[in-house]
């Protein structure tokens, strides 16, 4: 049986599992019995507040920000110029 999302327009949004038979059918507030409709946000994310995943996405994007910008990443082998490496066909005997 799925989980569904539903907002009451006096109390907000809430889960009901309910049969796929009454999928497309208003569920019941469970605080003042009207009738709910679903809403299509997944089930995970009706109690994340607006705001909050919206600071979450800006945290998201600066963080990532400096790697975009250029410079080398800080778990990024160093690698060495060629002129230090020496190839083994270089070395003559
Ligand atoms: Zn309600």
């Amino acid at each position: 049986m799925p989980l569904y999302a539903f907002r009451c327009e006096t109390c907000g949004p809430f889960e009901e599992w309910r049969p796929l038979s009454e999928y497309s059918k208003p569920a019941q507030c469970p605080r003042c019995q009207a009738g709910a409709r679903r809403v299509v946000t997944p089930p995970n994310l009706v109690k994340t507040p607006p705001e909050i995943r919206k600071a979450r996405a800006l945290e998201e994007k600066s963080a990532h920000e400096p790697e975009v910008v250029g410079g080398p990443l800080p778990g990024r082998p160093f690698s060495r110029p060629h002129s230090l490496h020496s190839p083994p066909w270089t070395v003559s005997h």
